[in-house]
């Protein structure tokens, strides 16, 4: 066998009693698969195919420990043995792989997001200190409740040891209940559980006892914990290190899990999962720290998604194991590939953070706008052979067209993907030029990749008509032709008007003083708006929406918006774009219906989304072959929809 490319990732690792084969783990992270709060087939097949593709360590999303507990409408419950047959099959499945697997016992405190009915429950906290994001003032926790509370992550360690898991983590990140007690800024009782940082850690001593007790030996307890909140109230990183170095001296745990960021706030939340403007393996400096003064184990999450990044985390020794979630949801084939050295076979996750976090936001499964079978293994998770091998053609090789390409050739049909420009990419070539999202040019990579590897051919510069398609007589076209930009009507005289599309080719001689006119509410009025100010402009951003992104994954909007906010770009929110004369653009309030005027404006910049480019569908309707329109040439919307279509009708060919 050959040598190993990455020969400290693929180097097994002791914790507590169990031996780890590699220092791959994917770290638990919120799924929305489950039913009922217990485990399912879903998600038992979401994660055997994270440990089928060789994952190391599987830390199963958050588990609820307590009543008080219930965060969120699909959160996993511990709280009876109902919970031991679900994790017993998932932990059955995984460890067929060789993949260890842990559980995390959690309790938000006052991170309360919903409740199960539309109705907001109430949260406790350490003390009544309200939170910034979820707008939640919590109850103070009495003595009982603490007790009940240590005695339940307890009982929780014991259900899923008898259900087989190999260990567990207490959350104390993110400034979740554990954390609320050590922060002197949260905590601010006066009894024996508030003070000194003694009182403070004591909440988190008699966790970690309960769970001693109740699930005994033989079985791993580790600690997941922020290097640094990142939020105003939040941990500081001196402060997170005070209370490892406590814990280590205690003795009582086998591991730290270092992550960042906290619940509680837009700055601190946006470090839960960073997207792609945040740079990989930010956190791993925080956790070097850790590791120079512990002596157990030490892992680390944070924009790792590539094994190159982690083979030098583990190398330069600032970490023991490296968390690469979304690395995996991408491509749950990450670990196998990287082992065998496929680099160039790797699905690189670009932190674009749609499908993911962003479903979970939606309260959808989860899932990837690059790799849409995640989430979806019980209906997607096999590719089955064609059953007759048919001629396909496909117009248009945007990532739908690919991902259509990719998938009908992998199952054994002779695919040609025509793209009429020079390039494969559509408009994601387009996406990647905005500010920030230079990486959403991996899903062409990434996607044409895939094409090559399932021997699909590829024509470009060539637009499909009418009598190409009867010349190469397919049994099947997709039409994958996807959208141009949408011209909205204006009224009056008229003034320098330019479309979005020409701003980010630089097609446009913009002035200095422009209105950008965003009826999408999404990546590109935000990104926009940033490179006009970047280059001297005075922007105003005129959404159409309640606020700027507001159908954005909100992490990437939160980020943007603090970008723009230190831009000074003036953000105008439910401004109805209604027409433009000289240097005067006119705009409605959508709801008081009020006009709002705009005067000495260079130029308006639309925003206004995309008309289908549908030349060919006409073309094809008399046609009488078998034709599938993907994409937005069904009709305009985002690269994860024209991804799964491409899926979906490949998979159905
Ligand atoms: Fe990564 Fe985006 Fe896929 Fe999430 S949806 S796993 S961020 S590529």
């Amino acid at each position: 066998m050959s040598a190993l490319k990455f020969p400290h990732l693929f180097s097994p690792l002791k914790v507590g009693h169990v031996t780890i084969k590699n220092r791959i783990m994917s770290t638990g992270h919120d799924t929305q698969l489950p039913h009922k709060h217990n485990v399912n087939d879903a998600l038992v097949a979401y994660q055997e195919a994270r440990a089928r593709g060789g994952c190391g360590l599987i830390v199963v999303q958050v588990a609820s420990v307590h009543e008080t507990a219930l965060f969120s409408s699909h959160v996993l419950m511990a709280v009876d043995d109902s919970c031991i047959p679900g994790y017993r099959q998932l932990a059955d499945a995984c460890h067929a792989h060789g993949t260890v697997v842990f559980g995390q016992l959690f309790h938000p405190g006052r991170e309360v997001m919903e409740g199960l009915d539309g109705s907001t429950p109430v949260a406790y906290a350490p003390s009544a200190v309200p939170n910034e994001r979820f707008h939640i003032m919590p109850r103070p926790l009495t003595k009982r409740l603490i007790s009940s509370i240590v005695e339940g992550y307890g009982m929780a360690a014991a259900r899923l040891k008898r259900a087989g898991l190999d260990g567990v983590e207490i959350v104390a990140s993110h400034g979740y209940l554990p954390s609320q007690f050590l922060n002197p800024r949260l905590n601010q009782r006066t009894d024996e559980y508030g003070g000194s940082l003694d009182n403070r850690l004591r909440f988190l001593h008699e966790v970690a006892a309960s769970i001693r007790a109740n699930a005994g030996g033989n079985f791993v307890v580790g600690l997941r914990i922020s290097g640094d909140d990142f939020d105003h109230d939040g941990q500081k990183a001196s402060e997170a290190l005070e209370t490892i170095l406590a814990l280590e001296a205690a003795g009582g745990l086998d591991y730290y899990n270092v992550v960042a960021g906290s619940s509680a706030s837009f700055a601190g939340a946006i470090h839960i999962v960073p997207p792609m403007i945040i740079g990989p393996g930010y956190v791993a400096p925080f956790a070097a720290t850790v590791k120079a003064n512990v002596k157990k184990p030490v892992f680390v999450t944070g924009r790792i998604n590539q094994p190159q990044i982690a083979e030098a985390i583990i190398a330069t020794g600032q970490a023991d194991m490296c968390g690469m979630t979304r690395a995996q949801i991408c491509d749950p084939e990450m670990a196998n590939k990287a082992r065998d050295g496929r680099t160039d076979d790797i699905r690189a996750c670009i932190g674009c953070n749609q499908a993911c976090i962003g479903h979970f936001h939606l309260g959808y499964p989860i899932s990837c706008i690059q790799f849409p079978e995640s989430g979806r293994e019980l209906t997607y998770g096999k590719r089955a052979p064609a059953v007759r091998r048919k001629k396909v053609l496909i117009a248009g090789g945007g990532p739908g067209g690919m991902k259509a390409a990719a998938v009908a050739a992998e199952r054994g049909h002779d695919v040609t993907l025509y793209e009429a420009s020079e390039r494969l990419g559509g408009q994601a070539l387009l996406a990647q030029l905005l500010p920030g999202r230079t990486e959403f040019g991996g899903i062409v990579t990434n996607l044409a990749r895939e094409v090559e590897r399932a021997r699909a051919k590829v024509a470009t510069r060539v637009k499909v008509d009418r009598a190409l398609v009867e010349r190469e007589k397919p049994d099947a076209v997709i039409v994958a032709t996807g959208g141009k930009p949408h011209l909205p009507p204006l009224e009056g005289e008229g003034g320098h008007v330019v479309t979005a599309w020409q701003v980010l080719n630089d097609e446009a001689n913009v002035g200095a003083s422009v209105v950008v006119a965003d009826w999408r509410c999404d990546w590109i009025g935000l990104g926009l708006a940033e490179k006009l100010a970047r280059s001297g402009c005075q922007v105003k951003l005129c959404v159409d929406g309640l606020h700027a992104g507001q159908r954005l994954p909100w992490y990437v909007r939160d980020s943007w918006t603090g970008i723009l906010h230190k831009l000074g770009v003036q953000i105008i929110p439910c401004a109805r774009l209604y027409g433009t004369s000289g240097n005067t653009v006119y705009f409605q309030h959508a709801t008081s219906v009020e006009p709002i005027i705009f005067e000495n404006i260079d130029t308006l910049v639309t925003s206004y989304g995309h008309d289908r480019v549908a030349e060919l569908e006409a073309e094809l309707e008399d046609w009488g072959g078998e034709v599938h329109l993907i994409g937005d040439c069904a009709t305009p919307r985002t690269a994860e929809e024209a991804v799964l279509e491409g899926l979906k009708v490949a998979t159905g060919l």
